[in-house]
C-alpha cells in the first residue's frame, strides 16, 4: 500500500503496523518492506515511500521483528500459501486506511497472489511509470486507489521490488528499524537524547542517525507518529540496540526491509541523453569554476567526455558539501550523482577521481628602486610607477589541491532516503 500524502514516510509505515494488527490471523512471512520510488517525480512528498508485505501460513524459523501495542511481530522465514479471500482481504485493509489515512492522501492498495514483476519497480524507481505500464502490472491483482490512482502505482511498485538485485553500489537492500510514538504524543517535542543517538551511531553498518555538525538526523521534524528511524546494514545490529535510544521510549516497533541507501534510483546516462526529472550518475569535467549565489547557493558546470556541458547545484542545505563544491577548479574530474531540474543537476554526492595542479599568482616583483610594480593589464609586464622600469611577468606558483580523492556529500539530514553515504560506496 502507498499514501502519497504521508510525511516522510511515517504515516505509511504507521498504518503498515495497523494493517498486521488487522491481518494478524496470518504470520508474515519475511519483513515488510519499505520502498522509496523515484524521488524526483512532480507529486512526490519527500518520502515517497510504499509499504509491502507477505501474508500467509508461516513455516520454518521465526523472529521477533516489531512489537506493536504489547504484542510481539515475528516473521517466518518460509511459508506457506493459504487460501484467502482477495476481495475481503482488500476490504479489510481499506477500512484501517480509510480510517487512518489523511484527507488529503492518495492511498493505494494492492492485493497479489505474486510479486510484480521487476521492472515495475525500475520504472517507478528511476523514472515515471505510464498508466499503460500499470494497467499491464495489475493484470490479475486486486486494488483499489482513493481519490486518484497515485497510491496504487507506489504500492505495485512496492510489491515489484525483490531487493535482491545487483545494483551500482552492489547494495541489494538495507533495513529500517521504526520506532512509534504514543498517539497522544503526535505532534508533540519528541525526547531523543544526543547521548542516545552517539551510542548508537557508531555501530558496524549503522548510517544517517546524526550530522557531522551534531545535528540528530534519524529523528523527524514533522508532526507524524514516528519517533525514529535506525537504519542500518545488519537487521540484527538494529534490534539489539534501538534500546539504548531515549529517553523516550517506542510504543511500537517495526523491522523494516527497505531500498534506502542503495542509488537504486540513480542512472548512468550521458548527458546528451539526459531529460528533465533523471536521476543520473555520469563522469564528468568541472568546466567552470563555482559561483556561490544569494543564500547561499553553488552554481559551476561540468562537461563530460563528450564535451556535452549541464549546469550543477550545490544548495544552501547541503551545507559544508558546499565547502568542497568551492575548492573545485576546471579540469578536476569527477563522477556526478544527482536529479535534474530546469536543465540543473542538483548534486546529491561527487566523487573526485583527479585533480588538476592549482596555480597562484605570485607577489608583484619589487622593483631596483625597491618599490612594488604594478601589472599593466592581463598578460602583460609589470611597471614600476616611480622610475618607469618594466619586468616580465613572474611564473605562477603551481601547488597541490588540498582536496583528497573520494566520495563527498551532504549530511545526512539533507540527504535522499535512496542516497547511498558515502561511507557506504564502494572503494574502487
Ligand atoms: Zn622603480
Amino acid at each position: 500500500m502507498d499514501d502519497t500524502d504521508s510525511v516522510e514516510g511515517g504515516c505509511t509505515t504507521w498504518l503498515a503496523t495497523e494493517v498486521i494488527k488487522e491481518l494478524s490471523d496470518f504470520d508474515l512471512i519475511g519483513c515488510p518492506r519499505l520502498v522509496r520510488l523515484n524521488p524526483n517525480v512532480p507529486w512526490k512528498t519527500r518520502g515517497n515511500g510504499a509499504v509491502s508485505f507477505t501474508f500467509g501460513k508461516g513455516k520454518g524459523n521465526k523472529k521477533k521483528i516489531g512489537e506493536i501495542d504489547g504484542s510481539n511481530i515475528f516473521s517466518f522465514e518460509n511459508g506457506v500459501s493459504i487460501d484467502y479471500n482477495g476481495r475481503e482481504i482488500l476490504e479489510r485493509i481499506k477500512a484501517v486506511v480509510l480510517q487512518h489515512s489523511h484527507p488529503d492522501s492518495e492511498p493505494g492498495i494492492v492485493v497479489s497472489d505474486v510479486f510484480l514483476p521487476e521492472g515495475l519497480y525500475w520504472q517507478g524507481v528511476a523514472d515515471i511509470v505510464t498508466e499503460d505500464i500499470l494497467s499491464d502490472a495489475l493484470h490479475g491483482t486486486i486494488f483499489l486507489g482513493f481519490r486518484g490512482s497515485r497510491g496504487v502505482c507506489g504500492a505495485a511498485c512496492s510489491l515489484a521490488w525483490s531487493g535482491t538485485s545487483h545494483n551500482m553500489n552492489e547494495i541489494p537492500h538495507t533495513w529500517e528499524l521504526i520506532g512509534y510514538r504514543e498517539e497522544s504524543n503526535w505532534g508533540g517535542n519528541r525526547d531523543i537524547s544526543t547521548d542516545s543517538v552517539n551510542k548508537v551511531s557508531d555501530l558496524e553498518g549503522v548510517f544517517s542517525c546524526i550530522d557531522s555538525d551534531g545535528k540528530i538526523a534519524m529523528v523527524p521534524n514533522s508532526p507524524c507518529p514516528v519517533l525514529w528511524g535506525f537504519r542500518g546494514t545488519e537487521d540484527s545490529v538494529l534490534i539489539d540496540n534501538f534500546h539504548n535510544l531515549g529517553p523516550e521510549k517506542p510504543v511500537r516497533w517495526l523491522l523494516y526491509r527497505t531500498n534506502q541507501a542503495t542509488d537504486d534510483h540513480l542512472r548512468s546516462k550521458e548527458i546528451l541523453n539526459v531529460k528533465e526529472g533523471d536521476c543520473i550518475r555520469v563522469e564528468v569535467a568541472v568546466s567552470s569554476v563555482p559561483e556561490t549565489i544569494e543564500g547561499g547557493h553553488r552554481f559551476f558546470s561540468v562537461k563530460d567526455s563528450f564535451g556535452e556541458m549541464i549546469k550543477c547545484a550545490a544548495f544552501e542545505p547541503s551545507k559544508d558539501f558546499r565547502h568542497i563544491i568551492d575548492k573545485l577548479e576546471v579540469g578536476d574530474k569527477l563522477i556526478v550523482c544527482g536529479s535534474v531540474n530546469n536543465d540543473t543537476l542538483n548534486l546529491e554526492k561527487i566523487k573526485i577521481l583527479d585533480l588538476v595542479t592549482r596555480y597562484s599568482k605570485p607577489p608583484n616583483p619589487i622593483c631596483e628602486c625597491g618599490k612594488r610594480t604594478h601589472s599593466s593589464g592581463k598578460n602583460s609586464y609589470y611597471r614600476c610607477k616611480a622610475c618607469g622600469k618594466k619586468y616580465s611577468r613572474p611564473e605562477l606558483i603551481a601547488f597541490e589541491s588540498e582536496l583528497e580523492l573520494g566520495w563527498y556529500e551532504p549530511p545526512a539530514s539533507s540527504r535522499r532516503h535512496l542516497s547511498t553515504p558515502a561511507s557506504m560506496m564502494l572503494k574502487l
